[in-house]
């Protein structure tokens, strides 16, 4: 199916659209440069009222934008309507911060006066996921727009009407038109876009062959590129945590967007100690949540957005079990329906060169490893190719300390579930990928840090 609405639920397909022409993308590329010329100099406290208003729009509407995400990939609806608050959450932060974050910012030297500049780059070209299909976008808009940017989004081909719907959004809250456009086409049409001279950078959140097309082309081009590639998170828990707190996180941590996310927990890593209370407690819980259709408001897990992601998870789950990995719960695709429905599945006994160890599982799969002490956990979080978040659990000092210092990721979160926050730095290390999106961090992203020296 190209760029289509396919209601992941019961397979029914909503809607379905037409990639844009070569001569339609030429005339936005025409206009959002156009526009820029005009947008970089409108003041600050402009572009506020604007996103403001956007916010405001968000929230009057949560409840159609929300029905529109869960229509197209499935997430449930009250985690759907959850991520439009968050959308406008983040809206109202870069008005109101923005203007302080890009503040010019004065360096005593041998100059009478030397300070940097923050200014706008020009048109940045976003590649966004269908995960969380309003959050990516606007945590990317929001602070490229106050900065003065303007930008061009390639949404993920399932979630078009969502694509439409943030061009809607920011066009009614007053952003004039060209600023922020969406562009409905195929990833074949990407590369042309990176390197056409208009276009200044570039930020993908996706999967890892996604990233390393695009910043080959950008590469060659010599464009700016911010990458968020997967991750396959650790989750340690250690034997003075307090447990009740730990478990109930663990299954929101997996579970949040069906298992979806790239910032989910997936390795459970657990110490010797606590580990048979640890599963046994987690297994009742998975077994109690409640599977179906992902409209109805007491639905905990919907189904995954496209058979692709299901018949994949499939596999690696069947493939670990065939290399040794022993199912607790789960593990096997739920036939008794249409739609593409996976239920919460829980891998233990993972032996060492198990594809489990290794892959990132973009669904409701718990993989489960036990340690003896914390060098081994330390050890176990850090054995993986990406490095995006890692959450540790313990009311121990030095442990705390130790995780802080030796974890190898984009952030670690002590007794807490990893999540990204609107005034915090969001990204990763390793094949996770590289840069920042949200804080001041990824504000100056997509600026020039202009160096002013004066005598
Ligand atoms: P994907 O296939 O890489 O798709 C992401 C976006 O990239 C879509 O818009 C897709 O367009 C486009 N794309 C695909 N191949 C491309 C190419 N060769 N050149 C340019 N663009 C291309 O990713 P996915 O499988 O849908 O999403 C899941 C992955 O994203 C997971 O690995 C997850 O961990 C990661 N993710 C990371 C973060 C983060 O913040 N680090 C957040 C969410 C998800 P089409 O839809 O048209 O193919």
């Amino acid at each position: 199916m190209g760029i289509a609405t396919t209601n992941p639920a019961n397979g029914d397909v909503l809607k379905t659209f037409e990639p844009l022409s070569d001569r339609d993308l030429e005339a936005k590329l025409d206009l959002a440069q156009q526009t820029f010329l005009n947008y970089r100099t409108v003041p600050m406290q402009q572009k506020a009222s604007w996103l403001n208003r956007a916010a405001e729009i968000l929230e009057a509407e949560r409840d159609r934008f929300g029905k529109t995400m869960t229509l197209e990939m499935g997430k449930p609806l009250k985690a759907a309507i959850a991520e439009v608050e968050k959308c406008a959450s983040v809206c109202r932060y870069y008005a109101e911060n923005a203007p302080q974050l890009l503040a010019d910012v004065s360096v005593q030297t041998d100059a009478s006066h030397s300070f940097i500049r923050y200014q706008p780059l020009g048109i940045i070209l976003a590649v966004m996921p269908w995960n969380f299909p309003l959050w990516q976008v606007f945590r990317f808009a929001a602070p490229a727009l106050m900065a003065g940017n303007v930008g061009l989004l390639k949404h993920a081909s399932n979630v078009p009407q969502s694509a439409l719907a943030i061009e809607e959004i920011l066009h009614r809250a007053g952003f004039p038109t060209g600023t922020f456009q969406t562009l409905l086409i195929g990833a074949d049409q990407v590369a042309a876009i990176v390197a056409d001279d208009r276009v200044k950078a570039a930020t993908l959140t996706g999967s890892e062959p996604a990233g390393i097309s695009l910043a080959s082309t950008a590469g060659k081009h010599l464009k700016k590129v911010v990458l968020e590639l997967g991750g396959s998170d650790p989750f340690i828990v250690m034997p003075s945590a307090d447990l009740e707190t730990a478990i109930s996180t663990a299954v929101t941590a997996r579970m949040i967007n069906n298992g979806q996310s790239c910032i989910a927990a997936k390795r459970f890593i657990l110490a010797d100690a606590i580990a048979d209370e640890f599963i046994d407690r987690l297994v009742e819980k998975y077994r109690a949540l409640k599977i179906g259709d992902p409209l109805l408001p007491d639905t905990d897990i919907g189904p995954l957005a496209t058979p692709g992601i299901l018949k994949d998870l499939d596999q690696q789950v069947k493939m670990s079990v065939q290399q040794g990995a022993k199912v607790l719960i789960g593990g096997e695709p739920l036939s008794d329906r249409p739609g593409n429905f996976y239920p919460p599945t829980i891998l233990s006994e993972i032996p060492a060169g198990c594809l489990a160890e290794h892959e990132e599982f973009f669904g409701p799969v718990a993989l489960l490893f036990r340690v003896p002490d914390i060098d081994a956990a330390i050890r176990r979080a850090n054995d993986s190719p990406f490095g995006l978040g890692a959450s540790a659990w313990t009311t121990n000092q030095q442990e705390r300390d130790r995780f802080i210092e030796e974890i190898e990721a984009g952030s670690v979160f002590i007794n807490g579930m990893v999540k990204s926050d609107v005034r915090l730095p969001f990204g990763g290390i390793k094949r996770s990928g590289y840069g920042r999106e949200l804080g001041k961090e990824g504000i100056h992203e997509f600026v020039n840090i202009k160096t002013i020296w004066e005598k």
